[in-house]
């Protein structure tokens, strides 16, 4: 992957960018404006429409110090234009989808994904004449089938929650434009530091910022990432309209959690490695599915498009449902260290059963292949496993006493 030559360093970008010191105080942190409005020294038009890129701030909603602050940062951290954030992951997904998309559009989107993004694709979007294709985004000539002249996104999740599928971003790429479509890829669990969409092509990169980018499980946001001109128009849609947007307070936690991105992603995959090899050699494991391992079905792509491999992985043990309970159960026997909880993320450790006949029926309707394929990687269900930021040895001596 191309080395950024002459910008600085990942480590000083998620410090610095977006961020300097106040004109007027000189504070060194970034302030936090919570005010919705702002005094204006000369009258402003009062539709967005009649307001020029170059405007003081107005009204929050529409854009606000703090939050601009945070999206400068991340758009450093992506190599993007521009940066729209919203009030959560899901906000910024549907934020982008119901902008991009109209009546009579076409969307090809993963058939395995956050099952909040799934659901919407399934129901929201054919509701409002919208057609959708779910399909396996990890066969690059499955996805050319699934295109159409009326095709006007490709949306892809890699790695996939919850089962660590990978998409070829690049190669993917250039079969959208080739059908004269874009490229949106949700890279919540991959972060900048893992992979960068907008360098291998990608359109659009989503991010669930609840989860690394904020890092520390108290503060909900997401972010969409792209050129000026879609970002710009994303935020008259979106954002001003659909008015789905982050809080400043959201934005100021947010923010300081970014500035460590760099160094708890390389805590987050060491120790994922760590795990992965201590869970692979279990006796009551039948499969770890993390990027990093060698047994990993994509691990060339993995190698190929990602810089280091997250904290996130799915493991299958032979009974998942009475393990859960016995993991979840608040006694002796229960987990000590990783919490029971959905989410991820986070410095703390977390685990969740996923069963496959749940999911597969609820959130993604799999049948014929793509169930074959669902369950190939996944068999009866999965634990999805978030690897936090405590010392390796007491995440596996906590799964251990559970197994
Ligand atoms: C959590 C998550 C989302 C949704 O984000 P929220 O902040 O919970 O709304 C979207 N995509 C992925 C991959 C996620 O993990």
């Amino acid at each position: 992957m191309a080395k950024r030559s002459n910008r600085p360093g990942l480590r000083t970008t998620a410090i610095h960018a977006g961020e300097t010191p106040d004109a007027e105080t000189g504070a060194s942190a970034p302030n936090l404006v919570m005010s919705t409005t702002y005094a204006l020294e000369r009258p402003q038009g009062f539709s967005i429409h009649a307001i020029g890129d170059d405007a003081p701030y107005i009204y929050t909603r529409w854009s606000n110090p703090t939050v601009r602050q945070l999206e400068d940062k991340l758009a450093a951290l992506e190599g993007a234009e521009a940066c729209q954030a919203f009030a959560s992951g899901m906000a910024a997904s549907a934020g982008l989808l119901l902008s991009l998309l109209s009546s009579g559009d076409h969307l090809v989107i993963s058939d395995t994904n956050y099952a909040g993004t799934a659901e919407l694709a399934r129901h929201t979007l054919p509701r409002l004449g919208i057609e959708v294709t779910a399909a396996d985004t990890s066969d690059v000539d499955v996805v050319a089938a699934a295109l159409r002249a009326n095709t006007k996104l490709l949306w892809i999740e890699t790695p996939a929650n919850p089962i660590l599928r990978l998409s070829d971003i690049q190669a993917l790429a250039e079969l959208a434009h080739g059908a004269g479509a874009r490229l949106a890829v949700d890279s919540t669990f991959a972060t900048p530091v893992a992979t960068r969409p907008i360098e291998l092509g990608a359109d659009f990169v989503v991010h669930s910022l609840t989860k690394y980018i904020g890092g520390h499980g108290d503060a909900l946001g997401g972010a969409v990432l792209g050129s000026a001109a879609d970002i710009q128009a994303l935020n008259r849609e979106a954002a001003i309209h659909h008015g789905g947007v982050l809080s400043p307070f959201n934005a100021w936690l947010i923010l300081r959690g970014a500035a460590t991105l760099p160094l708890r992603m390389k805590a987050h995959s060491e120790s994922a490695l760590a795990v992965a090899e201590f869970l692979e050699s279990h006796p009551k494991v039948a499969r770890v599915l993390y990027p990093g391992l060698a047994s990993h079905p994509q691990h060339d792509l993995a190698r190929r498009q990602m810089d280091s491999f997250s904290g996130m992985m799915a493991f299958q043990v032979a009974d998942g449902p009475a393990t859960a309970a016995r993991m979840a159960a608040r006694t002796e026997g229960g987990l000590r260290v990783i919490h029971y909880a959905v989410s991820l993320g986070h410095h703390r450790s977390l685990i969740y059963w996923i069963g496959t006949d749940e999911v597969v029926g609820a959130s993604f309707a799999l049948e014929g292949a793509q169930l074959d394929a669902y369950r190939a990687f996944a068999g009866d269900g999965v634990f999805r496993l978030s690897v936090g930021l405590e010392d390796p040895e007491d995440i596996c001596a906590d799964l251990d006493r559970v197994l």
